[in-house]
């Protein structure tokens, strides 16, 4: 394979909804499992949609996900400008190569006469084309006189620049993924390369920068498949050869039904959006925002259409890299399944030391006004991680060990209540008086011997231990808790709980 060059092309014109990760994802993944190149490009010429601030989200998103471009318009490189609001002579040129040689076309029909046309065909059950059957008749440079063209762009008539498909050609493509596509020239619109405004549209700018860019392969999402046999026609018509083409799948909605859009996040709980997103409705909260490792996004993300062939679904980057095959993803639609999302999470995070939690655990408890003490807190985050799938659910599983129960736990009152509770309790505390060592091993020790010389079941002392510490019936290790908090602190809430209850 000569060099292998992708690129990832998103139009600003808002923020890059997962479905866009992932395409710009299998695009790097490829790039570097052949020693390529992943560059980044923003195809902005759709002024109308250009949103402010979209091509900073798109390029800190990619960074927060890893997939930093080798060149594009921050990192530069030898084949840009990389924004195509940049590029505009260089369209110029190449339309002025098809106009010249009768590929391309002027066209001055106006909006209103288009859509009555519409109307009309519509009317008849069909759709309107613009094409060999009847440009003849329409108001463009092939059907008009020379002088009258002209006149017409002396005047500087509006008119767009449109393909002259040609006729009666068997068009052939191949894609990667899905094989096959043939499709007849003649079933095509002879599609606006140029705009009134002046710019080129995507059809255009796009072909004309992927041969530029050297781009090898075009792996995009399914929906620009349509389009695929008019970029071959465009690419045959400049004589350059095309590169070749991967359509991803589309990624489901999680009942496996229709296209994963922007609005299902909200509606169904979960984030769409690699980071947050404000508009004046508000703030769409992102992965990042919503507490997920970039490591664990990206692993859910290539399996979405991807699988390498085995059980395996723990990948890191370099395994991705490793494993990653064009040929092995899918056709079919990849069902986007939100549990699943929360379990790579969790998988991730149970990776990293508590360490590694320390920083994110501690902004946690000093928004609640509690003072960070680094040995203290990484016991807890040892002591809770387990249950944890965010770093946020540290502090759900933790509060306890920094505020005492004030309240407790309704249900577990009544079950655990008894009329010996209190004198069982009196008694642990004053046999803890004499725990020399308060470590976990010996509180352990301790409550064995407690229940043999009391004659009592375990159950009898555990439960209104844990409750008093914790305030409900679930938590970690109770000797655990005891060694954490000390003997004061026990004392203390064994106390308090007794008074609440009686
Ligand atoms: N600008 C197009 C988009 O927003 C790029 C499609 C392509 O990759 O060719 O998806």
């Amino acid at each position: 394979m000569s060099q292998v060059r992708v690129r990832f092309a998103p139009s600003p014109t808002g923020p890059l909804h997962m479905g866009g990760v992932r395409t710009a994802l299998f695009n790097y993944l490829f790039a570097k499992k052949h020693n390529g190149k992943f560059l980044l490009r923003i195809e902005d010429t759709d002024q109308k949609r250009y949103v402010e601030g979209a091509e900073d989200y798109i390029i800190k998103a990619l960074n927060w996900c890893g997939l930093t471009p080798d060149e594009g318009p921050e990192t530069g490189g030898n084949f840009g400008p990389y924004r195509q609001s940049e590029r505009n002579d260089i369209y110029q040129n190449h339309i002025q190569t098809l106009l010249n040689e009768g590929k391309a076309y002027y066209a001055f029909d106006t909006a209103e006469e288009l859509e009555n046309l519409r109307l009309a065909a519509e009317k008849r059950g069909n759709a309107f084309l613009y094409n060999s059957a009847n440009r003849n008749e329409l108001k463009n440079s092939l059907s008009l006189e020379k002088s009258e063209v002209e006149e017409l762009l002396n005047q500087k008539t509006p008119f767009v620049i449109r393909f002259k498909i040609p006729d009666n050609e068997t068009i052939r493509a191949h894609d990667i993924i899905r094989g096959n596509v043939v499709v007849e020239s003649n079933t095509l619109d002879d599609k606006v390369l140029f705009k009134s405004d002046g710019l080129p549209t995507y059809h255009f700018a796009n072909i004309v920068d992927d041969h530029l860019m050297r781009i090898s392969h075009v792996i995009r999402g399914e929906e620009w498949l349509p389009s695929l046999p008019l970029h071959i026609l465009l690419y045959k018509a400049f004589g350059w050869e095309a590169p070749q083409f991967a359509h991803l799948p589309l990624i489901l909605k999680p009942e496996g039904k229709g296209k994963l859009s922007k609005r299902d996040g909200e509606k169904l709980g979960f984030p769409v959006f690699p980071l947050a997103w404000e508009t004046e409705n508000g703030i769409h909260d992102g992965y990042r925002e919503s507490g997920y490792l970039p490591s664990a996004f990206i692993n859910m993300l290539a399996l979405l259409g991807w699988n390498p062939g085995t059980e395996e679904e723990i990948m890191d980057f370099p395994s991705l890299i490793r494993l990653f095959d064009l040929s092995k993803v899918n056709k079919s639609g990849a069902r986007f399944n939100p549990e699943k999302a929360v379990w790579f999470n969790q998988q991730y995070l149970q990776q990293l030391t508590s360490k590694e939690l320390l920083a994110s655990f501690q902004e946690i408890i000093k928004s609640h006004q509690i003072q960070p003490n680094d040995a203290f807190d990484l016991k807890v985050i040892d002591a809770v991680k387990e249950r944890a799938s965010f770093a946020q659910d540290l502090w759900g599983n933790a509060s306890f060990f920094y505020q005492a129960p004030q309240v407790f736990d309704e249900k577990g009152v009544k079950k655990v209540w008894k009329e010996d509770t209190e004198e069982i309790l009196k008694n642990f505390l004053s046999l803890q008086k004499n725990i020399e060592i308060y470590s976990a091993e010996n509180i352990h020790d301790e409550i064995q011997n407690f229940v043999k010389t009391q004659e009592i079941g375990f159950g009898k002392i555990m439960m209104p231990l844990r409750l008093s510490i914790v305030g409900a019936l679930h938590g970690p290790d109770i000797p655990l808790m005891m060694e954490l908090l000390g003997k004061d602190e026990i004392e203390k809430r064994v106390q308090f709980f007794i008074d609440y209850s009686h």
